[in-house]
C-alpha cells in the first residue's frame, strides 16, 4: 500500500478485516488533527503524539486483527526505493495524492509484473483503474503524459468529502479481493469515474494495451531511471513543503533534538523530532526528510532546512 492517508486508511482497514495475511504500508507523513475528517484509522491521540501514519496504522490494525502481519515503512516513495518497496508484493494499492508517484508505481509494477490499482479522489469526484501488466492497459497507455501542474483541481484548491473517498476505496479493495482470489473475470475492466455529488457513475471500457506505449510495450521505465528527482515537494492540501536529501541518509534524532532545543520548542518521539520556531514548524524524520510547515515556498523551505537540519 503506497500512501496511508484517506484512501490508504480505508484500504488498510478493509484488507486487515478481510484477513489479508500480510500488508506492507509505506507513508511519508505523520498524523494531524485536520486528517481526522477523512482518515478513519487515526485518532486524536495519534495526532497529539505526532505518530507517523504508517506506525499509527500498524498499531490500530493490530487491534483490529492480531493474526495478520503489518510492515510499517516511514519513507517517501521515489525512484530510488520503489522497486525494493514493491518487491515480493502480490498487489500494489495506490493511496497517494499525486501523479508523480503513480507513474513510479506504474513503472515498477509493469517491470516486476505486479498488478496495481490506481485510485484518486478530490472534491466529490473520484476515479480508479486496475492495471494488470501484459493483460490490460497500464497508466501510461491511458495518460501518456503526466497532467501538467495546475491543470486539475487538487485537494489543495477543492478539498474532498469522505463519501467519495469511501466509494473509490470500496471499488479498489473489491478489485484487490478479486485479484487476490484469482477472480479475474469479475474485474470491472474500465477507467471508472464517479461524481458522487452529481450522482454520475460511468465506466470507460478499457481495450488492449496501446501498441506504442513506452512503458508496457517498449519497456522503457523513464520514471524509474530519472536522475536525482525532486529534492523539494510542496505537499497537497497543506501549507507545507517536504525537503528530502538525496541518497540514503540516517539522522541521529537525539542529537538533533538537543541541538534544536537551544533554539526553540522541541518535541520528540521514537520516529521524529518536531521543532517550532516562530511561524515555522519543522518535523524531521530518521531518514533526514523534513516536512516544513508555515510555507508553501520551496526556497524558504530549503533555507530553513539548511539552517536547522544541515545539508
Ligand atoms: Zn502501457
Amino acid at each position: 500500500m503506497v500512501g496511508c492517508g484517506a484512501l490508504g486508511a480505508l484500504h488498510a482497514e478493509m484488507l486487515a478485516r478481510a484477513g489479508v495475511g500480510k500488508l506492507r504500508i509505506v507513508d511519508r507523513d505523520f498524523v494531524e488533527l485536520t486528517n481526522l475528517q477523512r482518515q478513519t484509522l487515526y485518532s486524536e491521540s495519534d495526532a497529539e503524539q505526532r505518530l507517523p501514519k504508517a506506525i499509527a496504522a500498524k498499531k490500530r490494525l493490530a487491534e483490529i486483527n492480531s493474526e495478520i502481519r503489518v510492515e510499517a515503512i516511514v519513507a517517501d516513495v521515489n525512484h530510488s526505493n520503489i522497486e525494493n518497496l514493491v518487491d515480493g508484493c502480490a498487489l500494489v494499492l495506490d493511496g497517494t495524492d499525486n501523479f508523480q508517484v503513480r507513474y513510479l508505481i506504474n513503472d515498477a509494477c509493469v517491470k516486476q509484473h505486479i498488478p496495481w490499482i490506481y485510485g484518486a479522489a478530490v472534491s466529490g469526484y473520484g476515479t480508479t483503474m486496475t492495471v494488470r501488466p501484459g493483460e490490460t492497459p497500464c497508466l501510461r497507455c491511458i495518460f501518456e503524459e503526466m497532467p501538467s501542474a495546475g491543470s486539475a483541481p487538487t485537494c489543495d484548491t477543492a478539498g474532498v468529502i469522505m463519501p467519495i473517498i469511501a466509494s473509490v476505496a470500496a471499488v479498489q479493495v473489491t478489485e484487490a479481493l478479486k485479484i487476490l482470489t484469482g477472480n479475474f473475470a469479475a474485474l470491472h475492466g474500465s477507467l471508472m469515474q464517479i461524481d458522487i455529488w452529481q450522482n454520475d457513475w460511468r465506466k470507460i471500457k478499457l481495450k488492449e494495451p496501446r501498441e506504442d506505449c513506452l512503458t508496457c510495450r517498449q519497456k522503457r521505465f523513464e520514471f524509474l531511471d530519472a536522475e536525482g528527482g525532486d529534492f523539494v515537494t510542496t505537499l497537497c492540501g497543506r501549507d507545507a513543503v517536504q525537503v528530502s536529501p538525496p541518497g540514503a541518509v540516517q539522522i541521529d534524532l537525539k542529537n538533533l533534538a538537543e541541538r534544536l532545543g537551544k533554539l526553540g520548542e522541541v518535541k520528540q518521539n521514537e520516529y521524529l523530532v518536531r521543532f517550532k520556531n516562530g511561524e515555522y514548524e519543522l518535523t524531521v524524520f530518521r531518514d533526514a526528510r523534513a516536512i516544513i510547515r508555515g510555507t508553501d515556498d520551496t526556497a524558504t523551505a530549503r533555507s530553513l532546512y539548511a539552517k536547522y537540519v544541515g545539508t
